[in-house]
């Protein structure tokens, strides 16, 4: 029998991974040892015994053998939260392609150093009578330190640690002698911050009863988590339709059970007015976590969620991790945010994760959007998922009557400004009744494509169906094959010599509004106005205060924030994102018009808005009009299907990166031979090597390959091999690669 190895590590704060272990797996203990549990091991050559925690497996020794120890016992505490989290990176690692160290590294809390903001006081622990006997002691023998500790303690009574050893000048050896005498203690206080809010008003709480389709949706999923096995369920309710008001319902059966909640928000969405709901509802056991919190605040928050001190946190992907001892439920948010996927290795999706940390410690996940992504409502539609529907707004508001102004018409009739003329007529309309315009630039994914204003005919790849890139070289080039044409002065279809890039920003928006409607106050949204942290809430809160009459701004503006005032909302250039060049591109789209046309009339008064567009036909567009989901989804679904694009099959990118083109493309293509080298069947598809849609950032020159198969396993498999084979190959030095199972 082959001995097998453990490496295992005994401290783990994040700082101490790279120092792992190799012990041997006695033969009994074989089977039982396994990514995350903890072991007893002896330790140095003192006889000394510790618990560590096993981060991997392998069957080759470091050193040699007969030097390597056994593991001495494995304890089966099960229940421990650090051994599931380090399983769970195991998984992380095997998933989507990272080494044990960087999975680790995503899933456990930061512990530096600055972090132990950690006050420390110094006590006095004997009544006055028992000390004085010691004083004199002291200033007998000229214990000149001892003195001059025990005289301001028994003056002060506590003293700041930092205060005496900096101001008294006491080191440390002085206090441990009066410590050991019984006479000072030193007490430890944690500087808990609980970084946004403290003291919300909780006293005028009123809890609102459901309404009646809000608690057939909780009807049906505490339903299903009374079920053997509870899938996760997906709550697909229409902007306004009070999803939130179900999640805290949820959230108030899951505490009273004792147990704890993780309630994951895209970033941009966790403004002021989101998380107040939160806290108003469960005050101080809610527990906020932004990447406004230093790493060190993060740490803290993580502790307090450990020892039980909060049980909800509330945050971005990374609040995933939380180490809950007794998980119940994690709740996801417009689960089909883009911002739920790691972009940096391991590229984990914080969905399927969730998922799985929900098996692994028997938590519930519940997913919620008004416009789920395809592979989520895929999942409800064939069961894996349990899916509930909330079709109308809260209180029966009515939703936006929506617009679509065909572009090319516009110039057709001499209109060769960014607003047609309904948008112009209309926002001129709210100006004089004082209410409020959002104006919303589509800029996802866009990168250059080449689109006739004439007839909206875009430059597009003969072989991969999307569209293509203009370079500054005059060349149009596609991304996903490498194809390569020259750039054209006249539409090929139509001879019209519109044709270009689509070159509008925000900015020149700005400017072309305050020409148009002089006196109008304008807000601005995008990159360069929200450098700064709190900059995107700042200008939300300016404009909910009615200091201006228009936003303008790019995706930011669609997500997070209620203004009853604004009645109407322009999506000046719907396509851009459309012609962006990946398969998701008409759902991004009309998952944005969808939430952007959403946030007109969330008020009183009913909403309007106007989607502009050179695609008016296209059935994202369409769908987006009538804000009807489910035709949306027919249509894509049915393309995926055909194209057999996720859900439909599983799709993994292999991406380089190197200072050196040459040598990148002749690895990436050592890539492609060897995948098919080991797996030479027809129902493995190949695309590329190709240069990445961006192809080079900062010197590193981008490539990508592209993997598709049916069996999203044998994807990983491959990717395992490919671990293997480029570790062991000297052309891989110098080039990144990394694994993107979420492409
Ligand atoms: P969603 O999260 O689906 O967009 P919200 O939960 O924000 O919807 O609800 C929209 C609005 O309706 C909010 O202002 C909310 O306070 C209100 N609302 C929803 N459900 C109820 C309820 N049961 N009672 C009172 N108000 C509700
Ligand atoms: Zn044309
Ligand atoms: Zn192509």
């Amino acid at each position: 029998m082959s001995r097998i190895y453990a490496d295992i590590i005994v401290d783990i704060s994040q700082e101490k991974l790279d120092k792992s272990f190799q012990y041997e797996i006695p033969e009994e203990l074989q089977g039982q040892v396994e990514i995350g549990k903890r072991v007893r091991i002896p330790f140095g050559n003192g006889g000394r015994e510790l618990t560590g925690y096993v981060i991997g497996l392998s069957e080759e020794p470091k050193i040699e053998p007969d030097r390597i120890k056994a593991i001495l016992a494995v304890e089966d505490r099960g229940m421990e939260i650090e051994s599931r989290l380090i399983s769970l990176a195991g998984w992380i690692a095997r998933q989507y392609g990272s080494t044990m160290n960087q999975a680790l590294k995503t899933v456990l809390p930061v512990k530096e150093k600055e972090t132990a903001k950690e006050k420390r006081y110094l006590c006095l622990a004997a009544p006055e009578e028992a000390c004085i006997p010691f004083l004199e002691e002291y200033r007998r023998k000229h214990y000149k330190a001892k003195e001059r500790l025990l005289q301001a303690l028994m003056e002060k009574k506590t003293l700041e640690y930092t205060y005496a050893a900096a101001e008294l000048k006491i080191t440390a050896s002085v206090i441990r002698g009066l410590e050991e005498k019984g006479l000072l203690k030193i007490e430890r206080e944690r500087d808990y911050r609980n970084p946004v809010f403290k003291g919300e008003d909780r006293k005028n709480l009123e809890i609102s009863p459901l309404s009646p389709a809000q608690k057939e949706v909780c009807r049906e999923i505490f339903a299903e988590w009374e079920t053997e096995h509870p899938r996760p369920c997906l709550i697909k309710g229409v902007t306004g339709s009070g999803k939130t008001e179900v999640y805290m319902e949820l959230i108030t059966h899951v505490l009273e059970q004792g147990q704890q909640v993780i309630v994951l928000i895209p970033e941009i969405a966790l403004t002021y007015q989101n998380v107040s709901r939160f806290y108003r509802r469960f005050g101080d056991c809610v527990s906020l976590i932004n990447s406004r919190l230093s790493k060190g605040e993060r740490f803290d928050q993580f502790e307090r969620a450990k020892k039980g001190e909060v049980s909800i946190v509330i945050g971005p992907r990374s609040a995933l991790f939380t180490p809950f001892p007794n998980l119940g439920l994690i709740l996801i948010d417009e689960e089909h945010e883009d911002s739920y996927k790691s972009e940096k290795t391991p590229c984990y999706h914080a969905r399927e994760t969730a998922i799985r940390r929900g098996e692994m410690e028997g938590a519930h996940v519940v997913l919620g959007s008004a416009s789920p992504s395809v592979e989520s409502y895929y999942k409800g539609k064939t069961g894996e998922y349990k899916l509930l529907y909330l079709e109308e707004r809260y209180g029966g508001s009515r939703l936006p009557q929506v617009f679509v102004v065909d572009l090319k018409e516009e110039l057709k009739t001499g209109n060769r400004s960014m607003f047609s003329s309904v948008l112009t007529e209309k926002i001129r309309d709210r100006l004089q009744r004082k209410e409020q315009v959002m104006l919303f630039l589509n800029r996802r994914g866009y990168t250059g494509f080449v689109s006739c204003r004439s007839c909206g005919h875009v430059m597009k790849c003969p072989h991969c169906d999307v569209s293509l890139t203009s370079h500054r070289n005059g060349r149009l080039i596609c991304h996903y094959c490498g194809y390569e044409t020259w750039d054209v002065s006249k539409c090929p279809v139509c001879g019209s010599p519109y044709i270009g890039g689509f070159k509008a920003g925000t900015q020149q928006i700005e400017v072309l509004l305050q020409k148009s409607f002089p006196g109008a106050g304008v807000l601005r949204m995008d990159a360069d106005t929200t450098k700064k942290k709190d900059d995107h809430e700042k200008i939300l809160a300016a404009f909910a205060r009615g200091e201006a009459d228009i936003l303008i701004g790019t995706q930011m503006i669609v997500k997070g924030h209620d203004f009853p005032n604004v009645t109407l909302v322009g999506a000046l250039a719907a396509d851009l994102s459309l012609c962006s060049e990946d398969y998701r591109a008409a759902e991004k789209t009309f998952q944005l018009l969808l939430q952007a046309v959403g946030r007109a009339g969330r008020g009183q008064r009913a909403g309007e808005a106007v989607i502009q567009t050179y695609h008016p036909e296209h059935y994202s567009i369409l769908a987006a009009q009538t804000q009807n989901y489910e035709d949306f989804y027919q249509q894509e679904i049915r393309y995926r299907m055909l194209m057999d694009y996720p859900p439909a099959a599983a799709m993994a990118a292999v991406r380089g990166a190197c200072t050196d083109e040459a040598l990148l493309k002749e690895a990436m293509s050592y890539c492609r031979k060897y995948v098919k080298r080991i797996y030479p069947k027809e129902d493995l598809v190949l695309i590329g090597p190709a240069p990445e849609t961006v192809s080079k950032v900062q010197d590193y020159y981008k490539m990508v390959l592209y993997m598709r198969h049916k069996d999203r396993e044998m994807l990983v498999k491959l990717k395992d091999a490919l671990e293997k084979y480029i570790a062991v190959n000297k052309g891989f030095q110098n080039i990144y690669i990394q694994f993107d199972f979420n492409v």
